[in-house]
């Protein structure tokens, strides 16, 4: 006997398989120790449903999706950058901004001064909303501590989030984000730093399972990026990278020579570029919100993409310089609209798709049988209505691992 069956509903699926939605009208899912173990139009049930399962709930008026999943964030920060985008709005200028002690350092430093509890109760917040917008699964990167001792205490601040929240955490080590001005004009030396003293240490207490670089003229070379990503092959970690963000620095051949799992930002990755993702079985994780914060024109190569049927992810990149945002289904939104994404592609973006950018889409990210039971219930008559209205509709009921994990997202926060 099922432990629990939701009937009445309009299902989107969003299994492997289909193409769009895998839409179900008149629908129904049920659920044995925390796995989905039917789903399907109610009509398809031979026995009256009061004997199939211990608990039912009337869904009728909701559509359910699964739980949303958040491929990409920098949500373990302290501070934030408020007062820099005024600046900017009041016409300062970048070189202004950084000579007032602005830009990606600010949060560097903020993160490193902050105690492992103001940077823990400062994320919790953070994490909340993210939950309360319907995310059951997201991937948090280090990446604003650069020193051994501040990486770690940001990925023991991920670890221990995801010990008290009903949410699966994937933790990415992020070190080569940013080069310390310690390392100024020698980046090299940084690079051999993360790999000799703060790699081990993370591989060794167990703190991440992916790691990321920035490869980007501000930032690193390709040559950079390859010592991290040979160090972190050795040690069995999986790779992903920001790529092609603000030029074509060629980063997404690299990731693919390396099996990365995804390559991020992409909006001036190349052709040859995308065959390399496609030919790699990657994934394309794309962050409308940065796009949008930046004010950038040059849009990701959508059509290219589709061209090669590589799997197009989106995600929030919460993060307080580019993209202060918990909200998924406004990047879907905004996916949609300065992209022309299609509202099928965008909420595939966020559950199905973003699952095979974390290597989790066998078991999360679908509503198919075997996999965990994580969805979401909108009290909403059509998907389509997740995208459309913008960034408004909140979750009627979040159900995480087969348990109600409703979290009101708490006001007055700080992004
Ligand atoms: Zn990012």
């Amino acid at each position: 006997m099922w432990d629990k069956l939701w009937y009445g509903a309009t299902i989107a699926t969003c299994a492997a398989n289909a193409k769009d939605y895998g839409l179900l009208k008149n629908a129904g899912i049920a659920i044995k120790d925390n796995k989905i173990v039917w789903v399907g139009n109610i009509n398809e049930l031979s026995s009256d449903i009061h004997s199939l399962a211990h608990e039912l709930i009337n869904a009728e008026g909701m559509t359910i999706t699964p739980g949303l999943v958040d491929c990409h964030t920098h949500l373990v920060y302290a501070g934030n950058r408020a007062n820099e985008f005024a600046m900017r709005l009041h016409g300062a200028t970048y070189q202004q901004i950084a000579e007032q002690g602005g830009g990606i350092l600010s949060t560097v430093n903020a993160t490193q001064q902050a105690s492992f509890d103001e940077l823990y109760n400062q994320s919790a917040v953070r994490l909340q909303q993210l939950i309360a917008n319907g995310v059951t699964t997201v991937e948090i990167k280090s990446g604003y501590g650069l020193t051994a001792a501040a990486e770690i205490k940001q990925l023991e601040v991920v670890k221990k989030l995801a010990q008290n929240y009903p949410i699966t955490i994937s933790p990415t080590f992020l070190a080569a984000h940013a080069l310390p001005p310690e390392y100024k004009n020698r980046a090299d030396d940084y690079i051999n730093y993360v790999c000799e003293e703060t790699l081990p240490h993370i591989i060794k207490n167990k703190l991440a399972d992916t790691v990321d670089a920035f490869c980007e003229k501000i930032a690193f070379t390709p040559t950079q990026v390859e010592r991290i990503f040979i160090e972190a092959k050795k040690y069995g970690l999986a790779v992903k990278l920001h790529a092609e963000q603000l030029s074509d620095s060629e980063g997404t051949q690299l990731a693919a020579k390396y099996g990365a799992l995804s390559a991020d930002h992409l909006e001036f990755v190349s052709e040859a570029g995308i065959a390399a993702m496609a030919k790699n079985n990657m994934t394309a994780v794309l962050l409308p919100g940065a796009f949008y914060f930046l004010r950038e024109t040059h849009q990701p190569p959508i059509e290219l993409l589709r061209k090669y049927h590589i799997p197009i992810a989106i995600a929030t990149d919460c993060n307080p310089g580019t993209s202060p945002t918990t909200s998924l289904t406004l990047m879907m939104n905004m996916a949609s609209v300065l992209w022309r994404m299609t509202p099928e592609e965008a909420l595939r973006g966020v559950t199905i798709n973003a699952a095979k950018a974390l290597g989790l889409n066998k078991t999360h990210g679908s509503l198919e049988v075997n996999k965990v039971a994580d969805f979401v219930l909108w009290k909403i008559n059509h998907p389509d209505e997740l995208i459309y209205n913008i960034g408004s509709v909140q979750p009627e009921c979040i159900i995480k691992n087969g348990k109600c994990s409703r979290i009101k997202a708490k006001k007055g926060n700080d992004i």
